[in-house]
């Protein structure tokens, strides 16, 4: 039986781990286990593999952690900053920066 995942409506792909039967998202990373007809989200794997913070508007931007880093735009000496993951769960995370002054926001290579 076909099953999709109900964050983001991608396929689900049945993995063995150990007795259990897993489905696992490949889009959004997250892991399901069956309960009868039912799908009840694994949490563990599931917040292990988030490590992303996403920007917000409004509020949420207030409670970023600030840093003394050189805007390439305005040169202010302050700027916001946040890590996602933007390739794969494998891969570390990207450092990204956003000028409190004048909004750009840029990345960190390393
Ligand atoms: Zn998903
Ligand atoms: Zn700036």
């Amino acid at each position: 039986m076909m099953r999709f995942c109900p964050k983001c409506g991608n396929l689900l792909i049945a993995k063995k781990k150990r007795k259990n039967v897993y489905l696992v998202c490949r889009k959004c990373h997250r892991e399901y286990k069956m309960k009868g007809e039912k799908l009840t989200i694994s949490e563990a794997l599931h917040e292990a593999k988030k490590g992303v913070v996403f920007m917000g508007k409004g509020e949420e931007i207030a409670e970023l952690p600030k840093t003394k880093i050189i805007c390439p735009e305005c040169e202010n000496t302050e700027a916001y900053w946040w890590m996602q993951q933007t390739r794969s769960a494998d891969e570390p995370p990207t450092l990204f920066f956003k000028c409190i002054k004048c909004g750009y926001s840029w990345r960190s290579y390393g």
